[in-house]
């Protein structure tokens, strides 16, 4: 997905504010924060959105769930946040590369 910029920021072309990132996820800062805390849980596969994401993405889903409370956490949202997945353009995504947002403000 060559002009996937989700895509381009988990091969290291794009800049990001990373916060976290292993052989199979990348977390890093919302580029336009709409919270205190904003940021981003990102499959480094390129899976559009929940509407086409298989039972072979079971294990990596449940990855993207768990890593959601510890580095919201680790980012002083121990108290609580919020999580948001936008799917399609209906659901008013924009970037077209599953993302979960994590939202909030530390206590
Ligand atoms: P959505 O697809 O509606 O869930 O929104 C995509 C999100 O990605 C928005 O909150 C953008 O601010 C954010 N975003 C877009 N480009 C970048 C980028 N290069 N780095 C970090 N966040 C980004
Ligand atoms: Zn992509």
């Amino acid at each position: 997905m060559s002009d996937c910029i989700f895509c381009k920021i988990a091969a290291g072309e794009i800049p990001s504010n990373k916060l976290y990132e292993d052989d199979e996820l990348i977390a890093f800062h919302d580029i336009y924060p709409k919270a205190p805390v904003h940021f981003l849980i990102v499959p480094k596969k390129h899976i559009e959105s929940l509407l086409v994401a298989g039972a072979e993405d079971e294990a990596l889903l449940g990855r993207i769930m768990l890593l959601v409370p510890k580095l919201a956490r680790e980012q002083g949202l121990g108290a609580g946040f919020k999580t948001l997945v936008h799917t399609g353009k209906a659901g008013g995504q924009e970037v077209f590369h599953l993302h979960v947002h994590v939202m909030g403000q530390p206590q």
